[in-house]
């Protein structure tokens, strides 16, 4: 069965102090029967563009086992943000683009925000939005605005709301046909009620924490949900929604 990690972090957080190393995810996806891992710099006081060099170079050694995403902090300027985007997507391959209200203590309503917005569109790629911790800029209804003004843009809500916010991450889901939720850290019967009002096409697995990956993987198998409906979460969504090439 084809298992992918929408959510792994290189790199050491400036928040939790916790740091991951390439072999760390590379001995996580081997231990857990993990295929394919999506890997982006966590909310870090290290250079994001070194980070960057350092996941793009995971990429191209493990082609289809790891695939990068670009976490940029929006406050820089414009044509800083889009020239690290382009080497990114463009250069390494990158799937998506990060934006970390908490890490980045930015509103997603800012209108320094649209640059990342605006990038996601010009780039085909999806936006992932850390939600749930550091409110108000985390809460999860705040991406509704940046949905509807970016119909093309896929965004997905990470933790879903953190367990706290579950519900208002599935109202924003269910009245906007481009986000998508990650609910890792939520309670096991909140996933329930995500896959019944929001759908089974929206959701996703991350993991967030490498320690976290056999946490995520056992809720998700203990919730009642079929093998095809596992299928869809684990592979065929997150193939769908970043675009993954076979
Ligand atoms: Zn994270």
């Amino acid at each position: 069965m084809t298992i992918i990690d929408t959510h792994v972090h290189l790199g050491k957080s400036k928040f939790s102090g916790v740091e991951s190393h390439e072999a760390d995810i590379l001995n996580a996806m081997d231990r857990h029967g993990v295929t394919t891992s999506l890997v982006m710099p966590q909310p870090t006081l290290d250079d994001v563009r070194d980070v960057h060099t350092r996941i793009g170079a995971m990429a191209k050694q493990y082609p289809g086992r790891i695939y990068g995403m670009a976490s940029i902090d929006p406050w820089w300027d414009a044509q800083q943000y889009h020239e690290e985007v382009k080497r990114c997507v463009e250069d390494m391959g990158f799937v998506a683009l990060k934006l970390h209200p908490l890490g980045h203590n930015v509103s997603p309503l800012s209108p320094i925000c649209d640059k990342v917005y605006e990038a996601a569109a010009e780039y085909g790629v999806p936006v992932l939005v850390h939600t749930g911790t550091g409110n108000p800029f985390a809460l999860p209804s705040l991406l509704l605005d940046a949905a509807k003004r970016f119909p093309s843009v896929s965004f997905i809500l990470c933790h879903a709301g953190f367990a706290v916010y579950t519900d208002e991450a599935i109202v924003a889901a269910k009245y906007a046909d481009n986000i998508y939720l990650e609910p890792s850290w939520c309670p096991t019967y909140t996933i329930v009620k995500m896959v019944k009002e929001v759908g089974i096409e929206k959701i996703i697995m991350g993991s967030d924490h490498i320690s976290n990956l056999p946490v995520e993987l056992t809720k998700f198998n203990h919730i009642g949900l079929s093998q095809e409906q596992l299928d869809m979460i684990f592979s065929e969504n997150p193939k769908r929604i970043f675009k993954l090439k076979p």
